[in-house]
């Protein structure tokens, strides 16, 4: 007997009228194609921001602990309702929570990992035939305590699970109706992908292309568990994120992802000699701030610049840790950029396709674009450019790369 497992996320679950049209969807799915069916479900959409609104009116730093006590209930509420639903329509189901399952988590709470998932409760009611209907985003500690997997976190729940039950398929319904080219916001030409592979998803996600959470593409990429991600609203094939395959490395960029919200700042005239790069970043991580590229350049004069990025929203407090080290370093002075994005492209096929950075520095030459850093990984090459450029880049290397169709 094939097994699927479904994700419906807040804004698929989010009004009782969508409650009942997954409920129908999950009916007539069952009944057209047997398969067996354990569906994971997020708070209807906007619940867990209003109840961490709520938890900040009692205090204004709620522990963990109660955080994940209070917003596991989100989740809870939409089992019941589907479960409910589904009755309704003659099917019967079973609800879980994650601590009726037990999805056991270590017990760091508010980002928990899961550490094991027991199948036989959910078994014992799939054999019952039952749709399965599992509150995601939630596990708990071996001691009890109720634990949450970070935000979007039900994605995860879906992934480890379709792992454990060794499902067949994992279904990602969200409002979007696949993982595009890039952001057609931005690129109206942006096309549907048919197929990705997982460590392209990571770099599309980790760069901001928010469909999935990281960690449920890291475990279904760990797992091999085959991961579609589709519309709950029009019905279409989505996108499938895979291991690669030969018809992929043929294509030379799967997508154009890009960061908004970068900020650069550069320590300039440091002298040349060992530990400066860890004296410049050490009270930055101290300080708990994220550093994405660093660039240091070759040494003229026994001196050198350091240069690095980090989040905007972390700009004002990095400029103020490097204020305080210049002098002590000797370093001539500090300047920063705030008004700055990230453009990436993304793609297995440059493994084995030389040229590719060539022809996206080009590219960008020919619309007067300035690069104003650069990195590159095995599958990725981004550029930090001026913030009015971001919209004219990713257009431009979306139709240079041939993503934007005939
Ligand atoms: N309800 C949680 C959130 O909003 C988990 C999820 O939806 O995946 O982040
Ligand atoms: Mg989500």
């Amino acid at each position: 007997m094939s097994l699927h497992v479904h994700k419906y996320g807040g804004t698929s679950v989010g009004t009782a009228e969508k409650i009942q049209n997954v409920a129908k969807k999950l009916v007539d799915e069952k009944n057209a194609t047997g398969h067996d069916l354990v569906v994971v479900v997020s708070a209807m959409s906007g619940e867990t921001n209003r109840m961490t609104d709520l938890a900040q009116l009692m205090q204004s730093a709620p522990s963990k602990k109660q955080m994940d006590v209070l917003l596991s209930t989100g989740e809870q509420v939409t089992i019941a309702l589907l479960c409910m639903a589904l009755e309704e329509l003659g099917q019967a189901a079973s609800s879980f929570t994650g601590g009726q399952v037990k999805i056991i988590t270590d017990n760091s709470h508010s980002k928990a990992r899961i550490e094991e998932i027991q199948t036989d409760n959910i078994q014992a009611a799939l054999n019952d035939n039952k749709i399965v209907v599992v509150a995601g985003f939630q596990g708990v500690t071996a001691e009890g305590a109720i634990t949450t997997l970070g935000r979007g976190g039900s994605d995860t729940t879906a992934v480890a699970l379709a792992a454990a039950l060794k499902a067949d398929e994992c279904r990602i319904y969200t409002d979007v109706d696949g993982v595009y080219t890039t952001d057609p916001r931005v690129e109206p030409k942006a096309q549907r992908l048919a197929k990705i592979t997982f460590e392209e998803m990571l770099e599309m996600a980790s760069l901001g292309s928010k469909i999935l959470q990281i960690r449920s593409v890291e475990f279904a990429g760990k797992y091999n568990v085959p991961l579609r991600v589709l519309s709950t609203f029009v019905d279409g094939e989505g996108t499938l994120i895979t291991y690669e395959d030969d018809e992929m490395e043929k294509a030379l960029i799967s997508g154009i992802a890009f960061n908004r919200d970068e900020a650069k700042v550069t320590l300039a005239g440091v002298p040349d000699m060992p530990g400066v790069a860890s004296a410049i970043l050490k009270p930055i991580s101290e300080a708990n701030i994220e550093i994405d590229m660093i660039v240091q350049n070759v040494a003229e004069d026994k001196t050198t610049d350091f240069t690095f990025t980090v989040h905007r929203n972390d700009y004002d407090k990095t400029l103020q840790i490097l204020q305080n080290i210049c002098a002590e370093l000797g370093a001539e002075k500090v300047d920063g950029d705030n008004k700055i994005v990230k453009v990436s492209i993304v793609g297995v096929g440059m493994r084995s396709h030389a040229g590719i950075a060539s022809q996206m520095f080009t590219a960008l030459a020919d619309e007067g674009i300035n690069i104003r850093m650069i990195s590159t990984s095995e599958i990725k090459i981004s550029v930090v450019v001026d913030e009015k450029y971001l919209e004219l880049a990713v257009r431009t290397l979306h139709e240079s790369f041939g993503l934007s169709g005939e």
